[in-house]
């Protein structure tokens, strides 16, 4: 059959995260779900606010269904692009209007869009590892290259000497993802203006733009008071990339947002890219449901001082354990050194006490595994007897 073989194998191959997470719902059926401890998904535990609820209820009852359930603007409804311009201004001090904002199906649809609207032949696109694994899929179907750059050992932070010296004539962008997933690092204000700094001299020297794409599902999810900078605030040429999927739990509902920095130079122009983009990607009117609910909760989260409990109850028993864990300051992830050489045979050996996490080496770093942490407290306490055994296979051997 004469068919795009590149898609083919990608659909055929599924990501190693999936292939996990849906043997866990195999054995779930197998020996019920209490008996698998399934840490592979970032999918939130925390059940969305109580007022998202209530706004659908609201808006079900008063507003048409044609209104409701119809087509939006191809970028978005006006009203939600507005609510969030205005909450983004307000909470990051920047001067945003709805002219400046494309409503996406979630942080996937927002990454794809904006690559897409900047990416030409021969482009390179750098990613700091570790890194989310679909954004390879993402750039290469762009158009771009895959450019890695190391990160700094034991802290993961961005390694600055590394990455100045994988930008070059051809760099387009470099996506930016704190809180990262898969470490759990936020990356501090010194080191995001080093980074800005080095993309400002570079741009000059190539004399040619380079774009920071700000990829922030899980801006929010942050723990002990630790501050996020705001991309835009240190860099002109900055996209955003949001998504409601982990802040609200919302991601089977697929909404979130690209914002373009008007103090971009043809701001106006890079827009008009991003609607181009998403109409060719397919990716116009986001849910039009969810777009009216976003207009009314813009300033909503959920309650995430059950991740952090979670992150403390994990990271404690499992550097108890004797593993050797990165300290996640956001999102819910917790990356840990593998015992084993090979971090899938570790994640292999971990299903024998039904436990199940994901090897990283398709996130850009290898001998590490991710344990997310987005599960009910209950199974993290009921995982910690098998943890200890995992780890006594290692640990007793020394
Ligand atoms: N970017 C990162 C770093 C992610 O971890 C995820 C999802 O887990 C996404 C993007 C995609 O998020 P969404 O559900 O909004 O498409």
């Amino acid at each position: 059959m004469d068919i795009n073989e590149k898609m083919y194998s990608l659909g055929s191959k599924r990501s190693v995260i999936r292939e996990i997470f849906e043997y866990g719902r195999s054995r779930a059926r197998e020996i019920g779900a209490d008996n698998v401890f399934d840490f592979s998904l970032g999918n939130p535990s925390v059940e969305p606010p109580a007022k998202i609820k209530d706004t659908i209820k609201k808006l079900l009852d008063t507003e048409s269904g044609i209104a409701l359930h119809g087509y939006t603007s191809a970028q978005g409804d006006y009203f939600a692009r507005k609510a969030v311009a205005e909450s983004i201004n307000k909470r990051f001090d920047t001067s945003l209007d709805e002219n400046n904002i494309y409503m996406t199906c979630g942080a996937a649809a927002s990454l794809s869009i904006c690559l897409k609207a900047i990416i030409n032949n021969k482009d390179e696109c750098i990613v700091f590892a570790p890194f989310f694994t679909e954004y390879r899929v993402f750039i290469e179907n762009a158009g771009a290259k895959v450019v890695v750059s190391v990160p700094e050992e034991k802290t993961f932070q961005i390694n600055i000497s590394d990455f100045e010296s994988k930008i070059n004539k051809n760099t387009k962008a470099v996506i930016i993802n704190s809180p990262n997933n898969p470490s759990g690092v936020v990356y501090s204000e010194e080191t995001v203006k080093k980074v800005c700094e080095i993309l400002k001299r570079k741009s000059e020297e190539y004399g040619r733009e380079i774009f920071v794409i700000a990829d922030e599902p899980y801006r929010e999810l942050v723990y002990g008071g630790i501050k996020v900078p705001y991309l835009m605030n240190y860099y002109d040429n900055t996209l955003v990339c949001y998504s409601y999927s982990k802040s609200l739990s919302l991601p089977g509902e697929r909404i979130g947002y690209i914002a373009v920095n008007p103090k971009m130079k043809e701001s106006g122009k890079v827009y008009l890219a991003v609607c181009g983009a998403g109409r060719s990607l397919g990716y116009v009117c986001a849910p039009s449901l969810f777009q009216a609910v976003i207009a009314r909760c813009t300033e909503l989260k959920s309650d995430i001082s059950v991740y952090e409990k979670n992150r403390d109850l994990l990271l404690e028993g499992l550097t108890d354990i004797g593993f050797d864990c990165v300290r996640p300051d956001g999102a819910f992830y917790l990356f840990v050194k593998s015992p084993d050489t090979d971090a899938a045979s570790f994640c292999e050996r971990a299903k024998k006490y039904e436990i199940l996490f994901v090897p990283c080496d398709d996130f850009g770093v290898e001998g590490y595994v991710r344990i997310a942490y987005c599960v009910s407290r209950d199974k993290i306490i009921k995982a910690l007897p098998g943890f200890r055994k995992l780890g006594e296979e290692y640990f007793s051997k020394k």
